[in-house]
């Protein structure tokens, strides 16, 4: 595209992928007045429920895309793992905010690590295991086996705890492209999510203190009850993500901060995150409504708390009991 465009109010935003930070998303904007189009493969999608429209369409049919694209001013995409083919196409007819560079990134477990450390964000320890030869060259145990690509919830990941249960792991991860992690041995988690306007402005939100169980995103307490400067050390990691990745939009990244106070980065989402939807009801801007006004190059908005607040994650049949 040219010169960066200002999308204004009365526009259409389309959102590739229909679940529910699309669906989060389109209610932010219909507030702002813009409208959205989902698009997504399935044949309902809880996203398209409140937009404007919804479009069927796989993501690899570019036909399809195209004639979605055309449709919209401007196109997001609400998970880190649309295909990177289907953002290209998309960026062929419209901006696409934050881009293709994020989920480039964010979708190799490999590629994402390597560049934490060309910005200065720390990691744990890790070596690649893509081959015999790099299984046994590993080191990284106690650890944690990743495959790089398509993981998410703790899915396809497994604990190591010496060659053997390595050896194991690998295999019944069918020997696929993976990432031995060090095991962190993290006093808790957080998280900071980022957006960065059109004009290059950022905003952190507050640092979220995230308690996982099983893998999965359990609480989000905000205000974190940190030290100053580990929360700090956390933000700073945060703005040089999304001013590294040069985005538009929002990024989210979770972090261990060890038994010392140290901030390790894990992963990062650009994308809202699940760990951001206190922000709804106690941040004086949601999440979903910065990301409209970031790729549609609205003001970012303030981001100060306005109530303590814990968020609870419910997962599937949680959410009706
Ligand atoms: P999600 O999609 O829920 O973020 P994921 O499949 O992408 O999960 P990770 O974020 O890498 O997986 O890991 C999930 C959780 O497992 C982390 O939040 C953390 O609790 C634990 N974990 C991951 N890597 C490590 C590590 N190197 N050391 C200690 N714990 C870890
Ligand atoms: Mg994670």
């Amino acid at each position: 595209m040219s010169t960066p465009q200002i999308i204004p109010p009365g526009s259409t935003i389309g959102i590739l992928g229909g679940g529910q930070l699309g669906r989060m998303t389109a209610l932010a904007a219909a507030r702002l007045g813009y409208r959205c189009l989902v698009y997504a493969p399935d044949e309902h999608s809880i996203a398209g429920d409140v937009a404007a429209g919804y479009v069927r369409g796989d993501y690899d049919d570019t036909d399809a895309l195209a004639r979605f694209a055309r449709r919209v001013d401007v196109i997001t995409y609400e998970f880190e793992n649309v295909p990177e083919a289907a953002v290209v196409a998309c960026l062929e007819h419209k901006p696409v905010r934050p881009g293709v560079t994020p989920i480039h990134v964010a979708q190799h477990r490999l590629r994402e690590k390597q560049f934490f450390a060309t910005l200065g964000i720390g990691t744990a320890d890790y070596q690649p295991v893509r081959n015999e030869a790099e299984l046994a060259a590993a080191t990284a145990l106690p650890g944690i086996l990743k495959t790089c690509r398509e993981g998410y919830d703790g899915k396809g990941q497994a604990r190591v705890h010496d060659r053997a249960s390595l050896e194991a792991a690998w295999e019944r991860l069918g020997r696929r492209e993976c990432i031995l992690e060090a095991l962190v041995d993290f006093r808790c988690e957080v998280s900071a999510i980022v957006a960065r306007g059109l004009d290059g402005a950022m905003r952190c939100f507050p640092i979220g203190l995230n308690d996982h169980r099983d893998g999965i995103l359990h609480t989000t307490t905000v205000p974190a009850d940190l030290a100053a400067e580990t929360l700090a050390m956390a933000e700073r990691f945060g703005l040089a993500l999304a001013q590294g990745l040069d985005l538009v939009g929002l990024v989210a990244l979770e972090m261990f901060v060890t038994q010392d106070g140290t901030v390790l980065a894990n992963e990062m989402a650009p994308r809202p995150h699940n760990s951001g939807h206190w922000t709804i009801d106690a941040c004086a801007t949601s999440q979903f409504e910065q990301l409209v006004r970031a790729i549609c190059g609205l003001p970012l908005g303030p981001v100060d708390v306005t109530a303590p607040s814990r968020m609870e994650n419910l997962i599937g049949e949680e959410a009706t009991d």
